[in-house]
């Protein structure tokens, strides 16, 4: 099997696995506890917090752990947001662009929902970035907060943050990153993009599912969403997953000591790939941007196809990949993405992306590329076959 899903999750890597280990075992000790096993534990999650800082370029204090992606996104957006709102009744509009994963689009759609606040929905061009002409014309006075993702987990495209987190920041305005997919292959450190927030999750780049953190730059005001007993300096209460944070301190670690040289390689691997797909597929289109995008992702549409069966034919040939956002699996309508991008929904339904880790091998990309050939040629075949 070949597995090409790698911006839906990826395995745990043997290095964060060791590294977590003691803390499910003998170090189980609850942070909180004053006795030396829950002190030790209490130093090992300040040991991962200070490795997670020295990544992002930040404080300590300003590493907030999560259960994940979404729920740093969730504590991002609203807490942010209704911080603001709280201070200044004024502040009832957030920014996001078109293409936020649902964990930014749908905190947004709450704070809508639930507590009067307009949601600017910022446009994207074909490529599926955002400029920074698009995002000025989004802002208002009231803006509280904006949200612009660092990568996207569809197409891949990068966004320009360090000029858009200008842009808000030079009329005050906090900005927010979701660098879920961005993690482990592009610069993190938030002082050089100039973000005051920004998400990552752990099962991403090699740590286990269900840890993530969020930069929070210190005095930013923010409100917790998860009460109880004030842990994380009260910004998310709940006994810390200390294994968790301490594989995604190694995770981090290890992605950042060996990301350039990563990034380059699979990058070539990435365009190869692409050349070679759009050379089997007659008619086959490239999504999102064709040089800014994560070295981890090529994604196409299949035109005269539905993304879905050639996901089964792919499948039937061994290569595993995926017809756009894990999360929005099993949905039926089109991804927002792509319609974002321009794409009517019957092409849209036509998707295919096929992500990596750095695992990935040019052996691998040869055969997924001539798998891509015959499945996309078997479903064609198929549907002229059903329409005779
Ligand atoms: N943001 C982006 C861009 C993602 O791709 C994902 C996961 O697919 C998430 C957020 C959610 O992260 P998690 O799965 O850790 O909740």
């Amino acid at each position: 099997m070949i597995f090409l899903d790698a911006a839906a999750t990826t395995p745990v890597r043997r290095e964060v696995l060791d590294a977590m280990w003691p803390y499910l075992m003998g170090g189980f000790g609850n942070p909180s506890s004053h006795h030396t096993i829950g002190e030790s534990a209490a130093a090992a999650l300040a040991g991962a917090r200070s490795a997670v800082a020295a990544v992002l370029g930040c404080r300590q204090g300003e590493v907030v752990f999560t259960s994940g992606g979404t729920e740093a996104d969730n504590l991002a957006v609203k807490g942010i947001a209704l911080a603001r709102q709280a201070a200044d009744p004024q502040l009832n509009r957030v920014a996001i662009s078109a293409v936020e994963h649902s964990a930014v689009a749908e905190s947004a759609r709450y704070l809508e929902r639930f507590h009067g606040f307009t949601v600017d929905v910022v446009p994207v061009d074909a490529t599926g970035r955002v400029t920074p002409e698009a995002l000025a014309g989004a802002l208002h006075p009231e803006t509280a907060l904006v949200s612009i993702m660092y990568a996207n987990n569809e197409v891949g495209t990068i966004q320009p943050i360090p000029a858009l987190a200008q842009l808000a920041r030079a009329r005050g305005i906090p900005f927010h990153t979701d660098a879920v997919q961005a993690a482990g292959w592009l610069p993190l450190d938030t002082r050089t993009l100039g973000v005051d927030a920004m998400s990552i999750s752990g099962h991403k780049l090699g740590a286990a599912k269900g840890c993530g953190a969020l930069f929070v730059k210190s005095r930013t005001r923010l409100e917790p969403l998860v009460h109880g007993g004030g842990q994380e300096r009260g910004r998310r209460s709940g006994t810390e997953n200390v294994a968790g944070a301490v594989g995604l301190a190694t995770a981090l670690t290890l992605a950042r000591d060996r990301q350039a040289e990563q990034q380059a390689r699979v990058a070539a691997l990435r365009d190869r790939f692409i050349q070679q797909v759009l050379a089997e597929v007659p008619g086959a289109i490239l999504t999102g941007h064709a040089t800014d995008r994560l070295p981890s992702v090529a994604s196409f549409c299949f035109p005269g196809t539905s993304g879905e069966s050639v996901l089964l034919e792919l499948e039937r040939r061994g290569v595993v990949c995926s017809s756009g956002s894990a999360c929005a699996a099993g949905s039926d309508a089109p991804s927002p993405v792509l319609t974002a991008l321009g794409f009517s929904a019957e092409v849209a339904q036509t998707a295919v992306r096929f992500s990596f880790d750095a695992s990935v091998t040019q052996e691998d990309l040869d055969a997924a590329a001539a798998a891509v050939g015959a499945a996309v040629a078997g479903v064609k075949n198929l549907g002229a076959g059903q329409s005779r």
